[in-house]
């Protein structure tokens, strides 16, 4: 009988192509933001370390908050609620409002969040996502700026977890689930 367990898997993004991408991304939004009221919202835990990556990588006098919605755990499939463990500090009204999540993968964690803020009165609401999977999207949402698109295959490390572990592993891999 097998014993139910994990592997790490293949690189599949290493830290170096991230770096790059998130330098490029940087600078598209500078551009694209330049003179307006940029206020970046890190969905955590799994986008924390892309936030603090991407907001350094931005040339722009901006502001940034935190919220944190229901996680996983240590399932890898989305049950599609979506609860708000941690509610942000600050008003969004008024402010250009840029959502910045780990991955992609139904969307439905998205589109509740575009809704819920979208509510709140921002001038503008626009999400930065490191990772997409579009062959397991259930729901449509728009997303500005993508860093990977990547195959139906669950990845962790740069923030993103399995069980609360890996997040500090500085390349993305496969995960292999067993059991
Ligand atoms: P969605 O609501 O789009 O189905 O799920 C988004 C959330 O699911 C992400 O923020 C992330 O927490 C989790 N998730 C989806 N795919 C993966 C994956 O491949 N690896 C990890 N670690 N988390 C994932």
């Amino acid at each position: 009988m097998a014993v139910a367990g994990e592997m790490l898997g293949p690189v599949l993004l290493d830290a170096r192509r991230i770096r790059v991408r998130v330098r490029q991304l940087g600078i598209r939004i500078a551009r694209d933001y330049r003179g307006k009221k940029l206020h970046l919202i890190g969905i955590l835990k799994g986008a924390s370390i892309f936030h603090a990556d991407l907001v350094r990588a931005i040339d722009l006098d901006l502001s940034f908050d935190f919220i944190a919605v229901g996680s996983y755990g240590s399932r890898t499939t989305s049950s599609g609620e979506v609860r708000i463990l941690k509610d942000l500090d600050d008003s969004v009204e008024n402010k250009d409002v840029l959502l910045v999540e780990d991955i992609i993968d139904t969307g439905l964690t998205l589109h509740y969040l575009l809704q819920n803020l979208g509510a709140r009165r921002p001038s503008s609401i626009k999400v930065a996502a490191l990772l997409s999977k579009p062959s397991r999207r259930e729901i449509a949402v728009p997303v500005e700026y993508v860093g990977f698109e990547i195959p139906d295959e669950f990845v962790v490390g740069y923030g993103l977890d399995y069980g609360q572990r890996y997040r500090n592993l500085p390349d993305i891999r496969v995960l292999r689930i067993t059991g």
